[in-house]
C-alpha cells in the first residue's frame, strides 16, 4: 500500500462539479488534488465520430438496473477528465424561481433550502467564466433579470428555423437557446464552426467542457489530476467525529490512501452514494453522512418526449450543435399541461448524424433492410425532430443501493431502481400529444412520436440538500451536515429535478459551495 503526503483536498472525479472545486480552491492556494478513474484525455483525443467517439464512454457501469425505468447509465456516465461534460450537448438552460419551492406552493415533492436568488449571481459568473452564447434578455420573460451572456447566440439553420412557424400557432415562445458553446472566440478558445460533432467532445475546444475551462484553470493554480485513480472508500478518524482522506486503487490494483483536510465528492449521482455507503464503519454503521438513511435515495431523472417530422426540403439537418438552437420555458409551470404535474423544457434545432442516440438511423425503429434503407435516403436531407424535457419528483423508492457482488478493486456493486410514477407519464404523454400538433402547424410532410422505452436522462439526487440532518445529506453548499469536513457536488445535491439540463446549475452550485469552503475553511478543514 502506498501512502501520500497529506494535501488539503482530495477531490473524487475530475468531471463537471470536480472542476470547479478544483479551479477555486486551487486559486485559493490549497493543495488540490483531482483523483479521476478514467484516463487524462486532451482535446487531441476526440475525434469526431460515432464510432470513434466511443473510446471516450464508458463501456459499463459497476451498476445492476432495477425498477420499472431501469436508468440508462452507460451512455450519461463520464469516464475520464472532463466527466460526461467532455461530451455533452451543452444546453445551458437554469432552474427556475418555481422549482426551488414546490412543497410551500404545491403541497407536493420538496422545497430546497435556497431560493432561484441565491443561485442567480453563480449563473452569470459561470457564463462569464467559461462562455454562454445566448439572449439572456429574451429569456427574461420567464425569470428575473441578471447579466447579459458574453457572446451573442449561436447561428440557426433551417431544420430548427422550419418549427417556429409551429410553435407560434401553439402559443409557444420560442428563444435563442443558451448554450455553453462558443459563438465568437472566447478567451483564446475558437468559435463553433457547427458540424455538429458536440456529442463525441469537441476537438477545437469550441464546447466549454470541464477540460478546456475550469479544469485548465485548476491546472494553471497549481492542482494536481491523478488519473486511472479509483476511489473506493472515505476514511474518517476512530471517533467517525471527521474525515481525514481517501482510499483508492490504481490501474496495476495496488492500493493507496490519499490523506487531505478536506474531501470532496464529485464522482456524479451514481458513484457518490456508493461511496458513501461503502465508507461505512462501527460509529458510522449506516455508511458517511447518512444517519438520516437518505444516502442514495431520492433519485430522479428527466424524460424526454421527442417528436420527429420529416419535410420535402433540404433542411441541413447535419449542421448546427448537437445543443438546441431554441428553447421555450412557456410550459415549465408546474401545472402547465392539463391533467400533469411537473415542468417540460422544450428544445428544437440539434444536429443530426446518422448513428447513436439522436442518429437518424434510431428515428424508425421499426423498419429494417430495404425499407430503413428508403427511409434513411430522405431522411438525411428531411429529418428533424423536437423535444420537451420533462420533470420527475422526488421519490423515495428511486434509490441506490450496495449489493454483494465485488467490481475488480472489491468495492461491492449498487444497484440503481428506478421507476417513474403516473405524473410523469401523463407528463410524457402530453408533450407527445402537444409535440405532434406543433409538426403539423409547421407544415410537416410526416411526423410522429419518437416513443420506446421512457428515457432517463440527466441522473440526479441521492445527497440531496435540505436545513437539517434529518430531512437531507448535505447543506446547500454541499457540507454534508454530519462531517464538516466533507463536500458532496453535482447533480445528486438537488433536491427537486426541474425540466431544464443540470450541468449550468451544477457549475453555478458548485462555485458557490467551493467559495464557501475557501472562505470558511480555518473552521471546516480537518
Ligand atoms: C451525451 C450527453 C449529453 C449531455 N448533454 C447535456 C446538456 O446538453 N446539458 C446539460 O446540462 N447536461 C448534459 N449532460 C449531463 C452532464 O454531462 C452531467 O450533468 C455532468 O457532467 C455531471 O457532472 P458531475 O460532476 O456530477 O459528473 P461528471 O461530469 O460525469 O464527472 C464525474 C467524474 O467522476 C469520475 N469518477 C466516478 N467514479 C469515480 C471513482 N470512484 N473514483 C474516481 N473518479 C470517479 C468519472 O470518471 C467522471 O470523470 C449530458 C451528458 C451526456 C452523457
Ligand atoms: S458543433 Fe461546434 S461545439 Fe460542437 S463539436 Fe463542432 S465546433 Fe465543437
Amino acid at each position: 500500500m502506498a501512502t501520500h503526503e497529506k494535501v488539503d483536498v482530495a477531490i473524487v472525479g475530475a468531471g463537471a462539479s470536480g472542476s470547479v472545486y478544483a479551479a477555486v480552491l486551487a486559486k485559493a492556494g490549497k493543495k488540490v488534488v483531482l483523483l479521476e478513474s478514467g484516463p487524462d484525455w486532451q482535446l487531441t483525443d476526440l475525434i469526431s465520430s460515432d464510432f470513434w467517439g466511443r473510446r471516450i464512454k464508458p463501456a459499463s457501469g459497476p451498476f445492476l438496473l432495477e425498477g420499472k425505468n431501469p436508468f440508462g447509465y452507460v451512455y450519461q456516465a463520464g469516464w475520464g477528465v472532463g466527466g460526461a461534460a467532455l461530451h455533452y450537448f451543452a444546453n445551458f438552460p437554469r432552474l427556475l424561481p418555481n422549482d426551488f419551492k414546490i412543497k410551500s406552493e404545491h403541497g407536493r415533492a420538496l422545497d430546497w433550502p435556497i431560493s432561484y436568488d441565491d443561485v442567480a449571481p453563480y449563473y452569470d459568473r459561470v457564463a462569464g467564466d467559461i462562455g454562454v452564447s445566448g439572449d439572456a434578455k429574451a429569456e427574461e420573460i420567464w425569470r428575473p433579470a441578471g447579466k447579459p451572456y458574453p457572446m451573442p447566440p449561436m447561428k440557426t439553420f433551417r431544420h430548427g428555423e422550419i418549427w417556429l412557424k409551429g410553435f407560434e400557432a401553439v402559443g409557444i415562445r420560442m428563444v435563442p437557446a443558451a448554450v455553453g458553446m462558443n459563438s465568437a472566440e472566447f478567451k483564446g478558445r475558437r468559435a463553433c464552426i457547427y458540424d455538429g460533432w458536440c456529442h463525441v467532445g469537441c476537438p477545437i475546444g469550441a464546447l466549454a467542457n470541464p477540460v478546456v475551462t475550469y479544469l485548465a484553470d485548476a491546472r494553471k493554480a497549481g492542482a494536481e489530476v491523478r488519473p486511472r485513480a479509483t476511489v473506493t472508500r472515505v476514511l474518517t478518524n476512530p471517533q467517525g467525529t471527521k474525515i481525514t482522506g481517501i482510499e483508492y486503487y490504481d490501474e496495476k490494483k495496488e492500493r493507496h490512501v490519499q490523506e487531505a483536510s478536506v474531501v470532496v465528492l464529485a464522482a456524479w449521482s451514481a458513484q457518490n452514494p456508493r461511496l458513501l455507503l461503502n465508507s461505512a464503519t462501527d460509529r458510522h454503521p449506516k455508511g458517511l453522512a447518512n444517519s438520516s438513511g437518505l444516502v442514495g435515495k431520492y433519485m430522479m431523472a428527466h424524460f424526454s418526449s421527442g417528436t420527429w417530422a420529416m419535410f420535402d426540403e433540404d433542411i441541413q439537418n447535419h449542421m448546427g450543435t448537437t445543443g438546441a438552437q431554441f428553447m421555450s420555458y412557456d410550459r415549465y409551470g408546474k401545472t402547465s399541461q392539463p391533467g400533469t404535474f411537473g415542468s417540460s423544457f422544450i428544445t428544437a434545432g440539434s444536429a443530426m448524424k446518422t448513428s447513436d442516440l439522436g442518429g437518424l438511423a434510431n428515428a424508425r425503429v421499426d423498419l429494417f433492410g430495404a425499407d430503413l434503407h428508403a427511409f434513411m435516403q430522405r431522411a438525411a436531407r428531411g429529418l428533424t425532430r423536437i423535444g420537451a424535457f420533462g420533470e420527475e419528483l422526488p421519490n423515495i423508492e428511486n434509490r441506490i443501493e450496495l449489493v454483494s457482488d465485488k467490481d475488480e478493486f472489491g468495492m461491492p456493486l449498487a444497484k440503481i431502481v428506478h421507476s417513474y410514477d403516473q405524473d410523469a407519464i401523463a407528463l410524457w404523454n402530453a408533450n407527445f400529444e402537444e409535440g405532434l400538433k406543433i409538426a403539423k402547424a409547421a407544415g410537416a410532410k410526416e411526423s410522429w412520436s419518437g416513443r420506446g422505452n421512457m428515457p432517463t436522462i440527466h441522473l440526479m439526487g441521492g445527497t440531496i440538500m435540505g436545513t437539517a440532518a434529518d430531512n437531507s445529506v448535505v447543506n446547500s453548499y454541499g457540507q454534508s451536515h454530519e462531517l464538516p469536513n466533507l463536500y458532496v457536488a453535482g447533480p445528486g445535491i438537488f433536491a427537486t429535478a426541474g425540466a431544464s439540463n443540470p450541468t449550468y446549475t451544477i457549475f453555478a452550485l458548485s462555485l458557490r459551495g467551493a467559495e464557501h469552503l475557501a472562505e470558511k475553511w480555518s473552521t471546516v478543514a480537518g
